[in-house]
């Protein structure tokens, strides 16, 4: 017997991946949560039955939110990251030795433990010392925080359920606010592609475009989202993600990348006409 899984996209539109094995599943106080283990893309977390990552294309997504923002800032020293429960972000920043401490707030404590079973590929930077793990909402945790990282990556679930406060205006302001001077805000931004997705990217950037100077969007390509086009923000006080890059100094760290390079940096900015209508038109 054939076994699949089936992600809507739209009402219209499924995406379905055939699974070997189902290797966990169960319902935590936030979300379902389920860990599959499938042919073509290696096994993947699904979380209330969205694709969160999969084994085979999780370094595009984890590189992108965390060599662009430290190509514009190698100064990074520390660095708030919300959501991101499965370690990938967490891996890719623990490669820069002059980061001195990361703050991870998780709101689910069984995603990392899970992730920590089944996902050794994303989850293997836990035991970082510099790291701070917190379970809890990162709307309550970065309400009391002034001046105090220099990067705060948003790697959260979609803008419902337990996301949803991580995609509010006071959210984005409280960032702000946490940030220092040269601090830079990267956030998980959806997709313009379909319809129905249209309205929160709108409003999302919107909602980051009233609090922060500079507000862009960049692009790339994950196979497992909808559509496979996918949008980040990058947000600062003062520093542009493309004139600002400091090309020769993160290309001197040496970093074996998958996806990200300096090159492709610059260019993820420039957007498709239709993406650009989207953001104008907010
Ligand atoms: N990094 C993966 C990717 O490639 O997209 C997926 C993101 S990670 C699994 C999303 C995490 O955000 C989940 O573990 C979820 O529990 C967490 N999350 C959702 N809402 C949150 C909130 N308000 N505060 C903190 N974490 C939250």
């Amino acid at each position: 017997m054939e076994l699949w899984f089936s992600e809507k996209h739209t009402d219209n539109v499924e995406l379905k991946i055939k699974v070997k094995q189902q290797l966990y599943s169960k319902k935590s106080y936030y979300q379902q949560i389920d860990i599959l283990d499938t042919y073509e893309f290696g096994r993947i977390l699904v979380l209330d039955g969205y694709i969160m990552l999969t084994e085979k294309d999780e370094y595009v997504y984890h590189e992108m939110v965390t060599h662009v923002p430290m190509a514009v800032n190698p100064d990074v020293k520390n660095v708030l990251v919300i959501g991101a429960g499965d370690g990938g972000t967490l891996r890719e920043l623990c490669r820069y030795d002059t980061i001195e401490h990361i703050d991870m707030v998780e709101i689910d404590e069984l995603v990392v433990e899970v992730c920590k079973r089944y996902l050794p590929q994303t989850a293997c930077c836990f035991n970082d010392e510099r790291l701070d793990l917190h379970i809890g909402d990162g709307l309550k945790y970065v309400r009391y925080k002034e001046n105090e990282y220099d990067l705060i990556i948003v790697d959260s679930t979609d803008p419902f359920g337990p996301g949803e406060g991580l995609f509010t205006k006071e959210f984005y302001g409280r960032c702000f606010t946490a940030l220092t001077d040269k601090g830079i805000l990267i956030n998980q931004h959806e997709s313009t592609y379909y319809d129905s997705y249209v309205d929160m990217v709108q409003r999302t950037h919107k909602r980051i475009s009233a609090n922060f100077p500079v507000s862009m969007v960049y692009q790339t390509h994950i196979p497992t989202y909808p559509s496979g086009q996918w949008l980040f923000g990058f947000a600062s006080k003062n520093l542009h993600p493309v004139y600002d890059i400091q090309e020769d100094r993160w290309n001197a760290l040496g970093l074996k990348t998958k996806y990200y390079n300096t090159e492709l940096h610059k260019g993820c900015f420039a957007l498709p006409n239709d993406v650009k209508e989207v953001l104008e038109n907010t």
